[in-house]
């Protein structure tokens, strides 16, 4: 399947991306599955690791098709970083695929999972619904889905980076003990920056006033960071991308923002537009900017790496808010 024509398009693609002059000087080879965890491993890493990142910039890992590239990435890698939780429902397969002898870390290992909101719902409305309706097979229209019973976006909590860091040193240190001083010296520089970052952010949502704490976005990406900062987040489609919102979905969050008074909504820069711009129609609240929710930006733009997207964002949601 993974002909020699696509292993050679696979090392073009590399030096295109620059990653290839770097090669022989790293001692770990390290395959991130998405662009946040990316950045961790860059930042703990520095030069002793070589990075290959399968879901980019701006991509959706939720919908994510491999690539060939891909399994050969993995084939040839020492180190598997990815988030779990159901997050790449793409990444047992492909790692199957593979044959990769790598270890595969799961990065949100040792934090505390919140529930899915969707998930307790769906509870919620099974008990309701009675046993009937389960042997009946209703599956309320969720067959094919992958996503599961805890959020997967743990990142949006900056205490739980710090854990994503404290784990790719772990792996890292495990893999190439000679590195692994520096590995633990480069992530300690790191956390001190995340523990700044985290003030600035408490800051900031404190100049927030308590009534205007409610925004809306595309999917259910933001429920770690309404955890642990307090801004109230709702929105049209759950905790995955997969599952495009129904007309039903969009009434009812519609309805919703009449009750709750939200003060801004905003894009995705992983999802389509079009959905937050019918709600921003339907609604008359402005859309206050792009939110980057499960991917980073481009090296060009505002959130690059994930202390830029954290600080951005959270500027795009004052602004806004205080602006209305
Ligand atoms: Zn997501």
């Amino acid at each position: 399947m993974f002909n020699t024509l696509r292993f050679a398009t696979y090392a073009s693609l590399l030096t295109l991306g620059g990653f290839a002059s770097s090669a022989s000087a790293a001692e770990l080879k390290v395959v991130a599955s998405f662009s946040i965890i990316a950045d961790f491993a860059k930042n703990v890493g520095g030069d002793r690791v070589e990075i290959s990142t399968l879901v980019g910039p701006d991509g959706d890992a939720h919908v994510y098709e491999p690539r060939p590239a891909d399994a050969a990435a993995l084939e040839g890698a020492d180190v598997v970083l990815v988030n779990g939780l159901q997050f790449e429902g793409f990444m047992s397969r492909l790692i199957e695929a593979s044959g990769t002898k790598a270890s595969v870390v799961e990065v949100t290992k040792g934090i505390e999972p919140l529930k899915s909101a969707e998930e307790e719902h769906e509870a919620v409305e099974k008990t309701e619904a009675g046993h009937d309706h389960e042997e009946a097979g209703h599956d309320h229209g969720h067959e094919g889905h992958h996503h599961g019973e805890f959020d997967p976006h743990a990142w949006q909590s900056i205490h739980n980076a710090e854990i994503y860091v404290k784990n790719i040193a772990d792996a890292f240190c495990e893999a190439d003990k000679a590195g692994c001083a520096t590995y633990t010296a480069n992530s300690e520089a790191y956390i001190a920056r995340l523990g700044k970052l985290e003030t600035e952010v408490k800051a900031a949502i404190e100049a927030i006033p308590a009534d205007k704490r409610t925004v809306i976005t595309s999917h259910d990406a933001f429920g770690y960071f309404e955890h642990e900062y307090g801004l109230r987040f709702i929105a049209p489609e759950g905790i995955s991308t997969e599952a495009e919102a129904s007309a039903a979905d969009v009434a009812k969050l519609i309805d919703q923002v009449k009750h709750d008074k939200a003060s801004a909504i905003f894009l995705e820069n992983i999802t389509n537009p079009r959905l937050i711009e019918q709600i921003s129609t339907e609604t008359g609240i402005r859309i206050g900017g792009t939110l980057y929710s499960d991917a980073l930006s481009g090296r060009e733009g505002p959130a690059s790496n994930y202390i830029d997207m954290f600080r951005y964002n959270v500027n795009t949601m004052q602004a806004a808010i205080l602006g209305s």
